[in-house]
């Protein structure tokens, strides 16, 4: 598909041109025309897919191409989690804009509340908005949205994860009628309560899924490495710290327990680091965040209470001492890292009381994840066969020999000895293994 089959207004076609794009992304070619039907859409990407023009086109199409419902109110509202993200949105917005009677106009938190009320006195046609603030302009009852013909929530399942449910729904009451189409974005559709928004702000939508969560992300680099126990555990994270280039690290861990000690580990070997769990008040847990985002801390150990919503560039490592029980959770956390086109590492162990997880994850991901073995720290846990007969299992019986060492390579690629049937994953990903690859 070309650019030309989305029979676009020229005016927009110029733009692509000007921005040299050569055809519609995955994400486009499906997105596109199915939002210029003008049905709601509900669509999962990744960062990167290309999604941003997936919306802007359908959009300036329909602003183009109608008549306005309001002479005064917005036409379009773009509601993004972050102001970096909407800063980036708006200036993509921009070049559309250009060349056309519309106007555009950015509202985010941390900006002069007094000028961005002047500006939405002017009546701007499309406002790409953080929500908290765009919320705080709408009480102030500066300007009105009944007649928005557009509302797009891009990352979706972030503005979630940031806790602005509340803030949606009241955007949703205030231009709730029924010309409004609303374009949903989310890096995941599995998600609570991305289906719980959906179902309040969404008209029978169309589902779109290009990229989805358990696509891999090329700038994660994944290792595992199993582990017998506690120890062997903490003796393969000392290693991988003195081997590593970490700028910062998030170790993820099973505990809350656990994240004190490990820090307290880690400290001891040189890594300021610190814990944060869910026993601490939200004020200390503020200010662990604050700390570590300001680099004063190396390392952050922490429970799942992290795993969403941080967006950290520094973050080069992830490790999972421990594998979340949700397989979609790994996805989360090794994504605290790679960020923004930055390359970034995320290491598991994996040790017996992790194997259950781990085949769930490669189920979930439809892959399987590369064993890595570091040869002064060998592991007799291999993974264990699930189904075979309960007495194997108990005795952790390795289902293959071990993988003999050829290379003098300290750190070489290990195979696992019973491979999780991931071939076998329905379309949820999470269907329960039923045979053994052969
Ligand atoms: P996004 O996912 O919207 O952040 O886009 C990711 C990157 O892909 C951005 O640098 C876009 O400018 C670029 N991009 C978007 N659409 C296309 C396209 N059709 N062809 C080539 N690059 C694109």
């Amino acid at each position: 598909m070309l650019f030309h089959d989305l029979a676009l207004d020229p005016r927009l076609v110029r733009s692509i041109q000007h921005l040299g794009f050569a055809k519609p992304t995955p994400i486009q070619q499906e997105a596109v025309p199915a939002a210029m039907t003008g049905k709601d859409l509900m669509v999962s990407s990744q960062t990167g897919s290309g999604k941003t023009l997936a919306y802007l086109l359908p959009m300036m199409q329909r602003l183009l191409r109608s008549r306005p419902l309001s002479k005064q109110d917005a036409r379009a509202l773009i509601l993004v989690p972050t102001r970096e993200l909407a800063h980036q949105v708006y200036a993509k917005l921009r070049l559309f804009v250009a060349n056309t009677p519309l106007t555009s106009a950015l509202i985010v938190g941390g900006e002069n509340f007094n000028e961005q009320e002047k500006i939405l006195k002017r009546q701007p046609t499309i406002i790409v908005a953080t929500p908290g603030r765009f919320i705080d302009h709408l009480q102030h009852k500066t300007f009105f949205i009944q007649g928005l013909e557009m509302l797009i929530l891009d990352e979706a399942d972030r503005m979630l994860d940031l806790g602005f449910m509340p803030q949606l729904n009241e955007i949703n009451k205030a231009a709730d009628h029924r010309l409004r189409q609303t374009l949903m974005f989310s890096a995941t559709l599995d998600h609570a309560e991305v289906n719980e928004l959906a179902m309040s702000l969404l008209k029978s939508p169309h589902r779109v899924s290009v990229g989805a969560s358990y696509q891999q992300h090329e700038d994660i680099e994944q290792r595992c490495y199993f582990a017998d126990h506690l120890s062997h555990k903490e003796a393969l994270l000392a290693y991988l710290l003195k081997q590593e280039q970490i700028s910062q690290l998030i170790i993820f861990t099973a505990t809350r327990e656990d994240t004190d000690r490990l820090a307290k580990l880690c400290d001891s070997m040189g890594y300021p680091a610190v814990g944060l769990s869910g026993k601490l008040t939200q004020g200390q847990r503020n200010s662990v965040m604050q700390n570590f985002a300001a680099n004063k801390y190396q390392v952050l150990v922490t429970t799942d209470v992290a795993s969403r919503g941080l967006d950290l560039l520094q973050v080069s490592h992830v490790v999972n001492f421990d594998l979340p029980k949700h397989a979609e959770e790994y996805v989360h956390r090794i994504g605290r890292t790679g960020r923004a086109g930055a390359k970034g590492i995320a290491i598991s162990f994996v040790g017996p009381k992790d194997w259950a997880a781990f085949c769930a994850i490669e189920s979930f991901l439809r892959r399987p994840l590369p064993m890595h073995k570091v040869e002064s720290l060998p592991a007799k846990f291999k993974g264990v066969d699930l189904h075979a007969p309960a007495k194997a299992v108990k005795k952790t019986k390795p289902v293959v020999k071990k993988a003999k060492a050829k290379s003098t390579n300290t750190m070489q690629k290990a195979k696992p000895a019973a491979k999780p049937n991931f071939y076998q994953a329905g379309d949820d990903g999470m269907t329960p293994v039923k045979k053994k690859i052969k």
